[in-house]
């Protein structure tokens, strides 16, 4: 980036927000992938007024900026690809409005979704989108990927909760969408196309959500059972029963053996996979949804055994332990090949079979997690890429994997969206039309290609991905 460029910069965010030092640029050129993509320079600006000179700075010299809230996405969205700058959203980070009466609530993005959690609950209120990263994620990056979470099962995600969004287009013009009420139609819903544009549109500098009343209780049960295929057939079973689970989650071997010592109490030796369910509602519903689910679970073929959480510290433990999954797999191996596809409840059993063959067949850990409620499953294969055979059978495995979800009637993302990472595969799920028209939305928001280039529609190298 030239020097002229770096002294504008430095103009707009004051000297001290700019930052060219080596150490600053190698920390943000990673994200949750691990892959490595060097940025020229990083800016933290302070307000909206300061992201729209930057923009039109962009737009007049044509660099390209990257969006990023705390780097934490697993398909590469906030990864320079194209160099250029970064811009970190982490001083914009005040929780603006909680209006308890109407239940909605004004954010800016770089508010840690935990955090936002946390206040609410003081007040009685609860925002769902709760991603297994809460406790640093943004709402900036939860928005730009419509971030989903254990709770999706019963009450959605970001996309169900956002009503509008300020927004700094690439040319550096502000554009208000949406509204705060409850209803609302006046024009196209430009709110829900910037929610999942993993900052390809625009850079979203105020958020304002619906927020609903805080359950008043809550239980939680932990159903071991003897094979994966149990407690996957389980899933459609329960939901059919009648039961709404507020989360429905669960584990196969490898997750539990690397979690096990977060996980309260011994387990029986014939555990191959467990499901961890939650309750939620007035103390009546979770009393008779509770009674339902234990007689359900009571002899069925493949239940070793059914606990319920004793006491909030257990609670703790289990969520702590589930939340710790992903960044415990690199005890297996140093990089992995992360996936969150989405299959039918009913053809759970039948991804999660495909993976323990496809793990067999290549050799590969492959281990399986994930919101199994709605069908999301997390499938990591795990290797190290500095071994071109592993990488290989990885990539392999991947497009294998891609291929049986479609027939499965699935699809590649549930909540961490196309990146880099699954850019060469869109043509498998959309068809012509649709991605003409993607490209041209794309296009029509930002014509010099300025935002977040080189995402969702652009091949870059195989070398350069997984
Ligand atoms: C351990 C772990 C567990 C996870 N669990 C879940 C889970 O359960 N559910 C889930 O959905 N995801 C999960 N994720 C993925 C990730 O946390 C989410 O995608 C999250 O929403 C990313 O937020 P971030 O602030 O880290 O965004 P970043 O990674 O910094 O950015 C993500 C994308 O958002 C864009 N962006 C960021 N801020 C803005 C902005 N203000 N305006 C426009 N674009 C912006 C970036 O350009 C990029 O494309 C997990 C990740 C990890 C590491």
């Amino acid at each position: 980036m030239e020097r002229k460029i770096i002294k504008k910069l430095k103009a707009i965010v004051g000297k001290d927000h700019l930052s060219i030092a080596a150490e600053d640029l190698l920390c943000y050129s990673y994200d949750g992938t691990g892959l490595e993509y060097p940025p020229a320079a990083v800016a933290f600006p302070g307000s909206v007024e300061e992201i729209c000179a930057i923009m039109r700075l962009a737009t007049s010299e044509s660099f390209p900026v990257v969006p990023r809230g705390a780097g934490t996405g697993m398909t590469g969205g906030a990864l320079p690809v194209k160099g250029g700058l970064v811009l970190v959203m982490s001083r914009l980070n005040r929780i603006l409005d909680i209006d308890e009466e109407n239940q909605v609530a004004v954010v800016e993005p770089g508010v840690i979704n935990g955090q936002f959690q946390d206040e609410l609950a003081r007040r009685g209120l609860f925002y769902p989108p709760d991603p297994a990263s809460r406790n640093f994620c943004t709402m900036g990056g939860n928005v730009a990927e419509c971030a989903g979470g254990p709770s999706a099962v019963k009450y959605g995600v970001t996309r169900d909760y956002v009503l509008g969004l300020e927004v700094v287009l690439p040319d550096g013009s502000l554009m208000h969408t949406g509204v705060r009420t409850a209803k609302g139609v006046v024009g196209y819903d430009l709110t829900r196309l910037f929610v999942g544009s993993e900052g390809t549109l625009g850079i979203v500098t105020k958020i304002t959500v619906r927020v609903i009343a805080k359950p008043e209780a809550t239980v939680t049960f932990l159903v071991l059972t003897d094979s994966l295929k149990s407690a996957t057939e389980l899933v459609p079973v329960i939901m059919k029963a009648g039961i709404l689970p507020c989360t429905l989650e669960y584990m196969d071997r490898t997750a539990i053996r690397i979690v096990s010592t977060m996980l309260p109490g011994d387990f029986p030796k014939e555990t191959q996979a467990l499901l961890l369910i939650e309750l939620d509602g007035d103390e009546q519903t979770v009393k008779s949804q509770s009674s339902k689910l234990w007689s359900l679970l009571d002899g069925k073929a493949g239940v070793l055994e059914t606990r319920q959480a004793g006491n909030s510290e257990e609670v703790e433990m289990l969520w702590a332990a589930r939340r710790s999954i992903s960044p415990a797999s690199f005890k297996l191996k140093p990089h992995k090949i992360s996936e969150d596809v989405v299959v039918p409840r009913t053809r759970i059993v039948d991804l999660v079979t495909f993976a323990e063959e496809l793990a067999e067949e290549t050799g590969l850990v492959i281990l399986t997690f994930g919101h199994a409620g709605d069908g999301n499953i997390h499938v990591n294969i795990m290797l190290d890429r500095d071994n071109a055979q592993e990488l290989k059978a990885g990539i392999e495995a991947k497009k294998r994997l891609f291929e049986h979800v479609i027939d499965l009637s699935g699809t590649l993302s549930g909540e961490h969206g196309v990146g880099i990472t699954k850019s060469q595969f869109l043509e498998m799920e959309l068809d012509e039309t649709s991605l003409n028209v993607m490209k041209k939305i794309k296009k029509a928001f930002d014509p010099q290609d300025i935002l977040n280039p080189g995402k969702i529609f652009s091949r870059l190298p195989e070398s350069k991905k997984d």
